[in-house]
């Protein structure tokens, strides 16, 4: 198995002190992080590694990949980092994206809202124009372009609608 693909963590031989990095996501550009067997979930920040890589800061800190003998030496006689906390870290951390998820719902209704509301203005505004043709060449060829300009608006606003449906 390649290097990038293990399971790491960094331990402060100083201290003898020790922080689960788990495997470092590519994509997202930071390591699963601490995991709470509790919550069966990982940390999925670097919270916990930014506290150790301070605390520990002007140690010798070393990251340590699975599957070796240093490896298990660490996680069998060595201390965890925050280990009474972490459970608590990774739970606030859960929540802390629930409570985003949450308002960004909030937000995307509200903004639903706001379009339905717009439209309701709009096909008002464009009823009433068509309500009242002008007899003159010249009101004519300006009446036009603001019934244009209306169903623009509307066509816009419909298609934002269907996009926001598809979310
Ligand atoms: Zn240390």
């Amino acid at each position: 198995m390649q290097l990038a693909d293990r399971d790491w963590l960094l331990f402060c031989e100083q201290c003898g002190e020790w922080t689960g990095l788990h495997r470092f996501l590519d994509k997202s550009g930071h390591f699963q992080g601490e995991r709470s067997l509790t919550l069966n979930a990982y940390l999925n920040s670097d919270l916990l590694l930014g506290k150790f890589l301070i605390h520990h800061a002007q140690h010798s800190v070393v990251p340590v990949p699975d599957l070796t003998d240093a490896y298990m030496q660490v996680r069998l006689y060595k201390e965890r980092f925050l280990e009474g906390a972490i459970d608590q870290i990774v739970g606030d951390r859960i929540q802390r994206d629930l409570d985003r998820e949450a308002d960004q719902q909030a937000l995307r209704r509200e903004g639903y809202h706001t379009l339905l509301a717009l439209r309701k203005l709009y096909s008002e505004k464009l009823k009433e124009l068509e309500s009242h043709y002008p007899d003159e060449q010249g009101q004519a060829k300006v009446h036009l372009g603001k019934s244009l300009g209306i169903e623009w608006c509307l066509a816009q606003i419909d298609r934002l609608l269907e996009l926001g449906k598809a979310v």
